[in-house]
């Protein structure tokens, strides 16, 4: 059955792109946390006494120093391409950040896992792109039901409910983690503890409520999850309408390698009319790999 063959094998092209997207996820959260910690570190320096950071010392008003170091880390971050919703979390950030030099250190913070989320955003965004298209040039229709199908990628509907969900989680992360570096500044602690903070722990040894690189391992994983739902749905949704395009009737549902129970349930319970069948991944789970193929008998 050559077409199964086929749908096996765009499965296992999807886990391997999944697996490279882990990559450059990975890169920009280790990315994002050097930031984090650079630029604190600076602060460190330059207001420590004997290793210690106290309360008082960063109750003060900002110099000309502490602006300048802001807008270099500004500047690191590169943010002339990002999307509206992250310049304008910047602005809110950058305004904190005149308040003392307590508050310019959260805005570091802020600034650092802000950025981490343009980068997941893009991810996803790119990746439904690419997904898309590859799914309607695999359903081989006419040029003008293509354009249908490419609608379908585009529609901006589409992206505004992860998008929206995604800006909201870098606002909680964002106050997550500055209230764990808050913590230790409020407490008077040394630079190094005040470091080690933001340097991840082995995946077994993570404690997400007090170290803040194991926090934002959390929305890390998040992000896994997300690009892979987000192509699945996206793939979903073009193959379902190209195979009505081309009157298919009946289809069932191709489980991925290793599906869980409830998958496969769903796959046995095919052949299903194609107006009934399962969406994937809303009638399955996020993070759902299977995919749906034209029943032949
Ligand atoms: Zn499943
Ligand atoms: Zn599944």
């Amino acid at each position: 059955m050559a077409n199964l063959t086929m749908e096996k094998l765009r499965i296992q092209e999807l886990l391997n792109q999944d697996k490279q997207d882990n990559l450059t996820n990975n890169q920009d959260y280790q990315q994002s946390l050097s930031f984090i910690r650079d630029h604190l570190q600076a602060f460190c320096y330059q207001y420590a006494k004997d290793n210690q950071l106290t309360p008082s010392e960063v109750s003060q008003r900002i110099t000309r120093w502490d602006k300048q170091e802001w807008l270099n880390a500004i500047r690191e971050l590169d943010t002339h391409d990002w999307p509206e919703e992250a310049k304008k979390r910047l602005t809110g950030l950058a305004k904190d950040a005149g308040i003392n030099v307590h508050h310019m250190m959260n805005a570091i913070v802020g600034a650092g896992v802000l950025a981490y989320f343009v980068h997941q955003h893009s991810l996803v965004q790119r990746r439904v792109k690419a997904d898309g298209a590859t799914e309607i040039v695999r359903a081989q229709v006419k040029p003008r039901q293509a354009n249908r199908l490419v609608s379908i990628v585009t529609d901006p509907d589409n992206a505004t409910k992860w998008s929206t969900n995604l800006w909201d989680d870098s606002d909680q992360f964002t106050r997550d983690l500055q209230s764990v570096v808050s913590k230790h500044i409020r407490h008077g602690t040394s630079v190094d503890e005040l470091i080690n903070t933001l340097v991840p722990h082995s995946k077994a040894l993570e404690k997400p409520n007090i170290n803040a690189a194991d926090r934002l391992a959390v929305a890390k994983r998040n992000a896994e999850r997300l690009i892979v739902t987000e192509s699945s749905r996206v793939s979903d949704r073009v193959n379902t309408a190209a195979m009505k395009m081309q009157g298919v009737l009946m289809v069932d549902v191709v489980n991925e390698p290793g599906a869980c129970e409830k998958c496969v349930g769903i796959a046995e319970g095919g052949p299903y009319p194609i107006d009934d069948a399962p969406s994937i991944p809303d009638d399955t789970h996020p993070h759902c790999r299977c995919i749906k193929v034209e029943h032949r008998v």
